[in-house]
């Protein structure tokens, strides 16, 4: 691990004065979200939440790795419930896999879309308090971590995002792990938690399911445990990493596919085609509406493509294999594209109206009487002149998929016995070509601005 950062987090109570300096942040946007004003771009809590978490989040995930889920508050209850509960139940069978996420993702973007989640401090604020209960909860009754590792839509966003994430947690030398007769990095000891989400340290090939607790290194007795940088394409070009589960390909597609649907609600020709997609229904549901057009693209479209392009690739190669492993091949491929998709998206907002925190936060110490930090500028906003903004989304897009473009080469080239056919990966080609695509023609659009106020 690296100097001076490396010790404060292999610090005992590293994580922990992380997690308080989050935990204080949340119970600002509680509060503010629940008794301030009721104005997206005037309050803590939605200014915190979709304009700064967001654009943190995918800045962390790039250039560091899960910072978010290290630093979760969430998990300060988890624990507290762990040790009042002591040990759960185990988590049943039928839901150890990533199907229950899937369907808490595609439901919490649903709920993005149909409440204006972006735009009301009170639901923001509701969504932050039912974290807390749900990871408390559930950490009470079972053990681990089912809340993060099955549950947790952020989790699932963060695990996929940081399979091109730069570091990953790596054993120093195998031949100590294989004479370790306690294996605390996974089992814990009388002073120290292991693994969470039971992930075993000398079998890690992949970042999902790893929340860079860290719990591993402090664990291990040995200090054998580290956090090394790695290249972002480390996990993804290599075959193997990931399982080869219907699962973990289809959330990879899901992903990919809700970044370009998140970014479509934010256009004007989504809202013509929700009057259009009235007018043909005969209905004034806003919620039906809004449940057809998310429901085709980020469930129908996605899962029909991913199966397409895993069938086409395995008939032009004619391989005798079964579709679930076609899939699971180069899906990993499509991380790089799509996640440049939500980077170039969140940090749009970010780039935009990062400064707006500043009013905000004046703001809110005036209506308490605190005039230690002045009147508001309301005319702080952007970090970056706006004209750079849409050629940055461009470019961010344009070198994920390049990125994505060369893992479909290296897994391609990786195949054993022999390489797999460059007729076979045209089908992927194809498919990160049209994320892309999709991706700077969207971008390319008039975007709504969220949470920020703009004087001209
Ligand atoms: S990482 Fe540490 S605790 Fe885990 S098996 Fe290796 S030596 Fe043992
Ligand atoms: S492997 Fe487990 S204990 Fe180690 S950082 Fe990841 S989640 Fe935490």
């Amino acid at each position: 691990m690296w100097p001076g950062i490396g010790r404060f987090l292999r610090w005992r109570w590293g994580r922990l004065t992380l997690q308080t300096v989050t935990l204080l942040v949340a119970a600002f946007v509680i509060y503010d979200g629940l008794t301030g004003p009721q104005r997206a771009a005037d309050n803590l809590a939605t200014v915190t939440v979709w304009l700064h978490y967001r654009g943190v989040l995918v800045l962390g995930l790039l250039l560091f790795g899960n910072l978010l889920c290290m630093s979760c508050p969430f998990t300060l209850p988890r624990t507290l419930a762990r040790r009042i509960a002591g040990r759960g139940r185990r988590w049943p069978q039928a839901l150890r896999n990533k199907w229950l996420a899937i369907c808490v993702l595609i439901v919490y973007f649903f709920l993005y879309e149909w409440l204006d989640l972006w735009a009301s401090p009170w639901w923001t604020a509701w969504i932050v308090v039912g974290y807390f209960s749900m990871a408390f909860l559930l950490e009470a009754l079972f053990a681990e971590s089912p809340f993060c590792k099955y549950i947790c839509p952020l989790g699932t966003f963060n695990f996929v995002s940081s399979t091109i994430s730069p570091t990953q947690i790596t054993i120093i030398q195998p031949d100590v792990c294989r004479t370790c007769v306690g294996k605390e990095c996974i089992n814990g000891s009388a002073q120290v938690l292991g693994c969470g989400t039971e992930l075993f340290a000398p079998q890690i090939t992949s970042n999902l399911d790893c929340t860079l607790c860290l719990d591993c290194v402090r664990a291990c007795p040995y200090e054998n445990v580290a956090l090394p940088y790695r290249s972002p394409v480390h996990e993804i070009a290599q075959p193997g990493s990931w399982p080869r589960r219907w699962d973990v390909s289809l959330l990879v597609w899901i992903f990919a596919f809700a970044g370009l649907s998140n970014a479509f609600g934010m256009v004007p020709p989504v809202f013509e085609l929700q009057l259009w997609l009235a007018g043909v229904l005969n209905t004034t549901s806003e919620f039906l509406v809004l449940l057809l057009i998310f429901g085709f693209l980020n469930v129908l479209l996605p899962v029909v493509l991913a199966l397409l392009v895993a069938w086409s690739s395995r008939a032009v190669v004619k391989r005798n294999e079964p579709l679930r492993v076609s899939l699971a091949r180069f899906t990993p491929a499509l991380v790089p594209v799509a996640f440049a998709v939500w980077l170039a998206h969140y940090g749009f907002h970010f780039a935009s109206g990062a400064l707006s925190i500043v009013p905000v936060t004046q703001n809110f110490l005036l209506d308490h009487g605190v005039t230690l930090l002045g009147e508001p500028d309301w005319m702080l906003a952007a970090i970056v002149p706006m004209g750079w903004l849409r050629p940055l989304e461009i470019v961010i897009t344009l070198i994920g998929f390049g990125v994505s473009l060369y893992v479909v080469g290296e897994i391609g080239r990786k195949i054993r016995p022999k390489p797999f056919p460059l007729i076979g990966q045209l089908p992927w080609v194809l498919i990160l070509l049209l994320i892309a695509a999709v991706g700077i023609i969207l971008f390319n659009l008039p975007m709504e601005m969220r949470g920020t106020v703009f004087f001209n």
